[in-house]
């Protein structure tokens, strides 16, 4: 079954596109974080970013570069904000997200940890 957004790129959903390539697919973020948020997609269906292989991976950054200085030449943002979630449409998604602050960007709150625990996640991750 196609993603969501597979059907957004063939144009069977419509949607607010500002850029395609052979490739890749970007268009508005039908809830935006902020005025032009936007996203870039792959047209090859992937769930998961790191899954990709890496001439793909690659592929896909220089889109988002390219589609980022588009959003912010538009917006005349400070800076966009990129993340990659994906816990809502299974298909690879980069958000790109126009900003003038760090509050126009919700960061979720952080962790307060002890340098034990510190130490014994630093030491599992080097390991892993
Ligand atoms: P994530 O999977 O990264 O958690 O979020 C998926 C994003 O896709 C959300 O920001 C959501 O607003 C956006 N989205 C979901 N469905 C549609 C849609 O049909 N059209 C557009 N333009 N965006 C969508």
């Amino acid at each position: 079954m196609s993603t969501i957004f597979s059907k957004i790129i063939a144009g069977e959903i419509p949607s607010y596109k500002v850029w395609e390539d052979e490739h890749h697919f970007a268009f508005l973020d039908i809830n935006p974080v902020q005025p032009g948020h936007t996203l870039v997609v792959p047209k090859q269906e992937i769930d998961y970013l790191f899954d990709m292989d890496d001439a793909a991976y690659a592929a896909l950054w220089k889109a988002v570069k390219t589609v980022e200085a588009k959003v912010r030449k538009a917006t005349s943002a400070k800076r966009v904000v990129i993340d990659v979630v994906g816990y809502e449409v299974p298909h690879v998604h980069v958000h790109l997200v126009p900003t003038q602050e760090l509050s126009d960007y919700p960061v979720p709150p952080r962790k307060n940890m002890e340098p034990a625990e510190f130490e014994a996640l630093a030491k599992q991750i080097a390991d892993a």
